[in-house]
């Protein structure tokens, strides 16, 4: 995704103490408080407001703040984190009782009736969380010359971590073409091997532009029960070795990745099939450690797996754009190629277009033509 250098304001502290209150108020179950929002979402289903869209996303796409809701709490319950569901719960009731009580809600209301204002400030923060669960993905400024250098040096130990394979589709980092996960058209297909990052922000270092704002940092803890305290974006447990179109598909959302119950083993999940034809995904993928011998003296990053915890957060936040409908509207996945599935019959077609859109493909085709107008002249 592309930097981006707005730095949204916290909320206000009416509404986190009310929402932090809510959280920890041991007289409201989980459901009491799930049934006390559904009440003031209902709000959202009134004729004259169900069709009202997030306002700063594509109407023609209908994301209405309800579908977000529903989304957050669908994943909530898939993931069995009842915590979550609850920070949904949490949230909708302190928005409703802020906005009733006093002036403390962090945006502006410009409805005048009491239903009306609700609707506003529940669609503002529908927005609020979608924007706080994005942060760590979008990096805040562009590459120094300093950055580049670390970053080749974690290549190298990912490369050597991850025993020079691909974690997608096991195959050499280094066979670009060959590996099972580049078998789709895609135009910025390479055959380079590349460390992958989760997040692009690191976590809670003040003088850095390029971290995680307060605002996400507060709702990714309590929505996706994110405990680091602190990431450095260059480290081996940020990155993921894979062949260049299967990192470009997990950082447009594609897939991600979900820890099953075996240490180091996560179930691959799918969530755009149709923006993968030709693209073979194993349903499991494991980490293989490397065994600690003192006498191998391996540099303790090399023994570093990527963190549970951030692939959660990119896991979670990847089927609510699913479930919401919102992947289109905040990741634009568009230069992944809709072509025909190469294992349905399609190969020969889905070969041919794959080469027309590569660029050696390209190259050939404005040779030949130059050729032919060289014929000509
Ligand atoms: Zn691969």
């Amino acid at each position: 995704m592309a930097p981006s250098t707005v730095t949204p304001q916290m909320y206000h502290s009416a509404f986190t103490t009310t929402l932090d209150t809510l959280l920890h108020d041991r007289t409201q179950s989980n459901s009491a408080l799930r049934e006390r929002a559904q009440l003031h979402l209902a709000v959202l289903d009134r004729p004259q407001v169900a069709s009202y869209t997030l306002p700063d996303l594509d109407p023609c796409l209908e994301i209405t703040a309800k579908r977000v809701f529903i989304a957050m709490y669908q994943v909530g319950d898939e993931f069995h984190k009842p915590a979550s569901a609850r920070f949904v719960s949490a949230g909708i009731c302190a928005c409703a009782e802020v906005i009733a009580t006093s002036s403390g809600w962090h945006h502006e209301l410009h409805a005048l009736t009491s239903d009306e204002r609700l609707v506003e400030a529940l669609n503002q923060l529908a927005m609020d969380l979608l924007t706080d669960l994005r942060c760590p993905f979008i990096r805040s400024r562009k590459f120094r010359p300093e950055d580049e250098a670390q970053w080749l040096e974690l290549q190298r130990v990912v490369v050597k971590r991850d025993h020079h394979l691909c974690l997608l589709c096991g195959r050499l980092i280094w066979d670009g073409p060959a590996g099972d996960c580049v078998k789709y058209a895609c135009h910025a297909r390479t055959d380079r091997p590349c460390g992958g990052r989760i997040f692009q922000r690191s976590i809670l270092e003040p003088d850095e532009p390029n971290t995680v704002h307060e605002r996400s940092y507060f709702t990714l803890r309590r929505y996706c029960g994110l405990n680091e305290t602190s990431l450095d974006v260059f480290s081996p447990r940020n990155t993921l070795l894979l062949h260049d179109p299967a990192l470009k598909a997990f950082s447009h959302f594609l897939w991600s990745l979900k820890a099953t119950a075996k240490a180091d083993q996560y179930r691959v999940v799918v969530f755009a099939p149709d923006h993968n034809l030709g693209m073979k995904y194993p349903s499991v993928v494991t980490f293989k450690p490397h065994n600690k011998h003192p006498e191998d003296h391996l540099p303790e990053e090399i023994l570093e797996l990527p963190s549970p915890e951030l692939l959660l957060v990119h896991a979670m936040f990847g089927s609510v754009l699913e479930y919401s409908g919102c992947r289109n509207a905040l990741i634009r996945p568009n230069v992944i190629l809709n072509l025909p599935n190469c294992d349905s019959g399609g190969t020969a077609l889905a070969q041919r277009l794959s080469h027309m859109w590569s660029i050696a493909g390209l190259r050939q085709h404005v040779m030949k033509f130059a050729r032919k107008l060289g014929r000509l002249s």
